[in-house]
Order: C-alpha cells, then sequence, then structure tokens
C-alpha cells in the first residue's frame, strides 16, 4: 500500500461529466488499496472568469480581495469531487488550502508555501478517507487567504506530497507526459519515460509549460518523485526524479525546448575598459528588466559592443535605458531586433559528452541557420536564431540528435 497525492487540473474537472470521471479513477486507485490525497485545481477557465469579474469593477483591485476572489475557483471543484465520491460509496472529506494549514507568506498572488500541517490529514487517511484539498491556496499568519501563482494547483500537490512523504506525486493533466520537444511541432517528438529535475526545470523555464517551475524546484528540493500523466487516457506518464548514477544509457540529449518570448539588444562603439559591462547591464538592472542572454564583442579598433536579451514585452523600456547609457558611454549605434527565438538542447548527459555543441552547430549550418547568441550550461547549449528558422532548427535538432528514434531503454 502506497501514499500518493494526485493532483487533477484545470481540463480535467471542466464539467461534472469530467468530474464524476476522475471520482472513477479515484476509486479504482483506493481498491487497490492506496492511501490518496487529492489536489485539484478551478474548473477549467474559473480563475480567468473571476479575475474579469474583478476587472469590470476597479482598474486596481486589492491583492488581498482578488486572493479572496480567484481562491473560491478551487473551493467549488473540491465540494463537487466529494459529492461524486460519496455518491460512488468512497468516504471522502474537502479541505481549503487554510483548514489544512497551508501556511504562507503573506505575498498576495504570489505566496511562498512555509509550513504544512499533516495531522488533520493523516487522521482522515487513518479514518479510511480520501482526502480532497483546493490547490493554488493558503492562508498567511493571520489567517488571510493567499494564493500562490497562476499554475500553483501543482506547487501544492507537491508541497503536500512532501509534507506527507507520499511515495509519489501524481499530476493528471491533459498531456500524457513531458515530450522530447513540443508535439505540436514536431511529430516525431516522442514522451519521455523519465527527465530528471535539474532537466525538467531547464525545459521548464525554456517554455515547455507542462509544470508550474516552483512546483518542479519544490519536487526537487525535497525529493518528491513527481509523475506527469494524462487524466483522460491510461499510460505511465513521465517520472521527474533524481539522477541516476548508474544509468549507463543516459541520453546525452533528453530534449529541446524553445521560446519566442524574447527580443534582442545591441550597443556598439562603447569603450572596451573595466566597468562597461556593469554599467550597460546595471542600468538595465536598475529598471527592473531581467536580462537573459549576453554576449560581448571587441572590435579591431578598441571599441566594444553587448548584445543581450530581454522580454520581448520589455523591449522598447530596455531601448530608452540604452539611449540614455548610450549618451554617457558615447556609444556608435543601438539595435533592438524583437523577431528572433531562443533555443536550447538540454540533457545531463551532456556532462560526459563532448561534441554535443558541435553536432548542434552542423546540423544547423546545414540548413543555413545563423547563430546570433551561444550561451551554455552543464546541461544546456542556448542559440539564439531569427524567429522565421524556428521550426526548421527544432527539427534539424530532433533529428540531429535521434530524439525521434524509438526508445530502448526500460522505464
Ligand atoms: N486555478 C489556478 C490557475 O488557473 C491554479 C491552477 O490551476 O493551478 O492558475
Ligand atoms: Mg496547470
Amino acid at each position: 500500500m502506497s501514499l500518493i497525492v494526485q493532483k487533477y487540473g484545470g481540463t480535467s474537472v471542466g464539467t461534472t461529466e469530467r468530474i464524476e470521471a476522475v471520482a472513477e479513477k479515484i476509486v479504482s486507485f483506493r481498491d487497490r488499496g492506496d492511501d490518496l490525497v487529492v489536489v485539484v485545481s478551478a474548473m477549467s477557465g474559473e480563475t480567468n472568469r473571476l479575475i474579469a469579474l474583478a476587472a469590470d469593477i476597479h482598474s486596481d483591485p486589492s491583492a488581498r480581495e482578488m486572493d479572496v476572489l480567484v481562491s473560491t475557483g478551487e473551493q467549488v471543484t473540491i465540494s463537487l469531487l466529494c459529492m461524486a465520491l460519496h455518491k460512488r460509496g468512497c468516504d471522502a472529506r474537502s479541505y481549503t488550502g487554510s483548514q489544512v494549514r497551508i501556511l504562507t507568506d503573506n505575498s498576495h498572488s504570489k505566496a511562498r508555501i512555509q509550513a504544512i500541517d499533516a495531522h488533520r490529514m493523516q487522521s482522515d487517511l487513518a479514518a479510511g478517507r480520501v482526502v480532497v484539498v483546493a490547490g493554488f491556496q493558503g492562508a498567511d499568519e493571520d489567517g488571510n487567504i493567499t494564493t500562490l501563482g497562476r499554475g500553483g494547483s501543482d506547487t501544492t500537490a507537491v508541497a503536500l506530497a512532501a509534507a506527507l512523504k507520499a511515495d509519489e506525486c501524481q499530476i493528471y493533466t491533459d498531456v500524457d507526459g513531458v515530450y522530447t520537444t513540443d508535439p505540436r511541432m514536431v511529430q516525431g517528438a516522442r514522451r519521455l519515460d523519465r527527465i530528471t529535475f535539474e532537466e525538467m526545470l531547464e525545459m521548464a523555464s525554456q517554455g515547455s509549460k507542462v509544470l508550474q517551475i516552483r512546483a518542479v524546484e519544490f519536487a526537487g528540493k525535497y525529493k518528491v518523485p513527481l509523475r506527469v500523466l494524462s487524466s483522460f487516457e491510461d499510460g505511465p506518464g513521465t517520472l521527474i526524479t533524481l539522477e541516476d548514477d548508474d544509468d549507463m544509457e543516459k541520453p546525452v540529449v533528453s530534449g529541446i525546448a524553445f521560446n519566442r518570448d524574447e527580443a534582442k539588444l545591441t550597443i556598439r562603439g562603447i569603450p572596451d575598459v573595466p566597468g562597461i559591462a556593469s554599467s550597460v547591464l546595471g542600468a538595465v538592472g536598475r529598471a527592473n528588466i531581467e536580462v537573459d542572454v549576453i554576449v560581448q564583442n571587441v572590435a579591431q579598433d578598441n571599441t566594444a559592443s553587448l548584445t543581450f536579451t530581454v522580454h520581448r514585452n520589455d523591449l522598447s523600456k530596455a531601448k530608452d535605458v540604452l539611449e540614455s547609457v548610450a549618451k554617457e558611454l558615447g556609444a556608435t549605434t543601438i539595435e533592438a531586433d524583437a523577431d528572433i527565438a531562443k533555443l536550447a538542447l538540454v540533457g545531463v548527459g551532456m556532462r560526459s559528452h563532448a561534441g554535443v555543441a558541435a553536432t548542434m552547430f552542423e546540423a544547423l549550418a546545414k540548413d543555413n541557420i545563423n547563430i546570433q547568441m551561444i550561451s551554455t550550461s552543464e546541461i544546456k547549449i542556448t542559440v539564439v536564431i531569427d524567429e522565421r528558422y524556428l521550426e526548421l532548427a527544432v527539427r534539424a535538432l530532433h533529428s540531429a540528435f535521434e530524439l525521434d528514434q524509438e526508445d530502448t531503454e526500460e522505464a
């Protein structure tokens, strides 16, 4: 018998029929003898609907009241799910975040979990009940309702699994796992049996949107085995886990992540002296703009140029900052380019394999794709290219690294 925390996302509980289907699923797990704590999201679209209601009334609503409002979506689904379980003769009880004492800090709409009191859930489990908990919410020290940020139910599930020392945390969603890359872009994209927390973080922060990033961080920190699987079809899903040292078959590249959310800025003709990067990027940072990939070059005339990427929404603000810095430093030109895409090869196997970058660059060269920027970490190689060639690049790399080959590894 094991203790499993399951989380069902918004589409999985999007209608009363689907809520009943989830109840069926839970009952079959109970019949196998597993203890279950179930976390649910709001019905799909509900959180957005609530946010729109607020916008009708106030252009800048109080953060405290917003949390009181948006947390109601999950309160609806916990009660409906329990009713569906009762109808099937399954004992179950619903709880809001504050009822199970999910204590958070007081930063409304992006609160962080500080502690969870597992006692109440444990006594329900001991009494043979399924415990159903509202995702995405908690309460601060003073009992104010807080929420954990969009997609926060994933984090609730992982945090409960850590607090209860569950055997596994299962995230049921509308896709059947984590893929080598977006299957809508590459037909041969393949579901991964396993991926490490580190790889998943890189994939998630690079725009693969299966899981909330904070949930993955949390799971890695507390070593909670995390599985992503479909609530509509049976299947093993993808297990997100610690790196296994004995795993000789570790793939060099596990996946390709990409995004179109960034833009590129270049400032040219700045003096090549110490402190230059700091004066340019310091000014950008003070304007609260996050910088991602950075490249600096020195020309033959001993002037330097600095190129970096920011979120596309920050492009014009960042350009304004550069224009004022340019005057102080005597820079010659500033260029801004929104039509870029960033893509990254991710894989823990890269640590022990040389030549991954060479293979990547060769594959891009073959298709005549110009690389504008490169940055690397231990388990990732990132390039910035013209947005027009993104699909072509992803497909080329997917086949260059044979990611669409049948997996021969045992799960
Ligand atoms: N209902 C919240 C949202 O839509 C939390 C979640 O679904 O995880 O973001
Ligand atoms: Mg979600």
